[in-house]
């Protein structure tokens, strides 16, 4: 098969116990490519009906699905797997038409996605639990991994390509069911992952995809039929979701917004670490959750360290994400980037020292494209908001700190908990911020903490709620509940 990818596309669909199905509940929204400002599909939004009717088919399928045997049902990810090695370039360009990120970070994203497939094919050993001969006298315990029911995923915007990978694959592989709720801004690309699926070998009702805006969401955590909810999205909707769906019973893992840091101190390779900034901060026009877009500096080595940053950031090319030369793409709405835009306006009003000023960039042939150039802010006081509120565009800031301490505790002060970096030479520094650094991903000498996909995604604080957290092993234990069985058999 082809997956088409020129635009305009046919309004997207909802797939409910292996049908196409149009959405029919109020509202919906156009769907808009971020650098040309053009119209390429239509979103519906769902009906508490239709998404009764994707947890009934859901709840139907998995009565048969809980007792297939696991060989059989990681099966259907083995295909999906290969479907979308083979499809990923044209995955990709849907993903850049509709997000507005390049085409290399598109591939990227889909690379990380299909990764979480192949580690979901290993749930047969994942599931296993223990056993204890002999626990009590003549007693045997062993405590096995079951599948609970539904689960629901809710994703958001900026990874549609990767996101519902965290959890579909495992949901489906530990022998669960499966609903998800797509971001109503760039939902093609999830529409093509469903065409993908509607390929491979799953039964009808095993994977579901309803979509919607907040009362789908809504919906879906009060709903009777569901188990569990997965979130990803800013904190205060993951903050929501979470006491939404826990109230009516439901296991929840909920991951919100960030502010991530990057430590640079006196031993560091000052060039790499200033690549690597940049790139953390601007990469996906700066909306991703791991972007680290505060930096704070050791005084020794602060100047020189900013100078590299502003050199390199104005080094990169804005652009339309298909064209190969692009370092940096649009932006996802012009509200967001109107966001953006009054950010920068109040760390100037705060008295930041604006070392890069992004805002006049103009990309010929785009004009009415969501487009900023990298922003580049320096002596940045902690306490503003430049350096304390989640910006998500291509916006950073340099703070001036006297010592290693003082850099742990900018850190630590943040709201925040998802990722940070430190770029050092010294051993003993960087043992001392595994130890104090109160975040859930930590990279040494590497811009971004993205964890590979048989680890699970950290998280703290306000960036998430709850316990279990995606990709990895978390997924499997998110996923099944341990019954123990406690044996004795008299004649044995
Ligand atoms: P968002 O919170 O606006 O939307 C996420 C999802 O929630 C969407 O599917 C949306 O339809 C739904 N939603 C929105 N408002 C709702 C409401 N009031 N009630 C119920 N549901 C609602 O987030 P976004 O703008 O799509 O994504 C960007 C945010 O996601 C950023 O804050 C980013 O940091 C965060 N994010 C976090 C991680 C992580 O791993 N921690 C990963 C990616 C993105």
């Amino acid at each position: 098969m082809t997956l088409d990818t020129t635009p305009p596309w046919e309004d997207v669909q909802n797939y409910v116990g292996g049908s196409w199905q149009s959405p029919s509940g109020d509202g919906g929204e156009d769907v808009i490519d971020p650098a040309t400002g053009e119209t390429v599909s239509h979103v519906s939004f769902s009906s508490a009906a239709d998404v009764d009717e994707a947890v009934a088919a859901g709840r139907e399928a998995f009565e048969t699905w809980r007792s297939t045997p696991v060989e059989e049902r990681i099966q259907p990810l083995f295909e999906l797997k290969q479907l979308l090695e083979t499809h990923q370039e044209e995955l990709a360009e849907v993903l850049v038409r509709e997000h507005g990120k390049t085409f290399g970070e598109a591939m990227g994203e889909l690379r990380r996605g299909i990764e979480n497939v192949e580690v979901a094919c290993g749930v047969p050993s994942m599931m296993q639990a223990g056993h204890v001969p002999n626990a009590a006298p003549d007693i045997d315990e062993t405590a096995v991994r079951k599948p609970l029911g539904v689960f629901a995923a809710i994703t958001p915007f900026n990874f549609p390509g990767m996101i519902p990978l965290w959890f579909l694959p495992y949901a489906v592989a530990t022998g669960n069911t499966f609903v998800l709720k797509p971001s109503e801004q760039d939902p093609v690309v999830t529409q093509r992952l469903f065409e993908l699926l509607d390929e491979t070998g799953f039964p009808d009702g095993v994977v579901q995809l309803v979509h919607g805006a907040a009362d789908t969401v809504n919906t879906l955590l009060d709903h009777d039929g569901v188990e569990g909810v997965s979130f990803v999205g800013s904190t205060p909707v993951a903050e929501h979701v979470y006491e939404r769906a826990a109230s009516s019973g439901k296991r929840v893992q909920a991951q919100g917004g960030a502010k991530n840091h990057i430590v640079v101190t006196e031993t560091a390779d000052l060039e790499f670490a200033a690549r690597k900034t940049v790139s953390s901060a601007c990469a996906c026009g700066g909306e991703r959750c791991l972007a680290n877009d505060v930096v704070v500096v050791e005084d020794g080595v602060y100047d020189e360290f900013a100078d590299r940053v502003v050199e390199v950031a104005r080094e990169q090319t804005v652009g339309y994400g298909l064209d190969e030369e692009t370092d940096i793409g649009a932006l996802i709405t012009p509200e967001h980037e109107a966001s953006v835009r009054d950010v920068i306006a109040t760390g100037i009003e705060e008295g930041a020292e604006l070392l890069l000023d992004g805002r006049a960039v103009e990309v010929p042939g785009y004009e009415a494209g969501n487009f900023l150039g990298p922003t580049v802010f320096g002596e940045v006081d902690p306490e503003t908001t430049v350096a304390r509120e989640e910006i998500f565009g291509p916006v950073l800031g340099l703070i001036r700190v006297e010592s290693l301490d003082e850099a742990i505790a900018v850190v630590n002060q943040s709201r925040f908990g998802n990722a940070a970096s430190l770029f050092t030479a010294d051993g003993g520094d960087a043992k001392r911020v595994r130890h104090e650094a109160d975040v859930g991903n930590l990279a040494v000498n590497a811009g971004t903490a993205a964890p590979m996909a048989f680890f699970h995604f950290g998280g703290r604080k306000a960036s998430f709620f709850g316990d279990l957290h995606a990709q990895g092993d978390d997924m499997i234990r998110f996923y099944t509940d341990e019954t123990v069985y406690i044996e004795r058999w008299p004649n044995a």
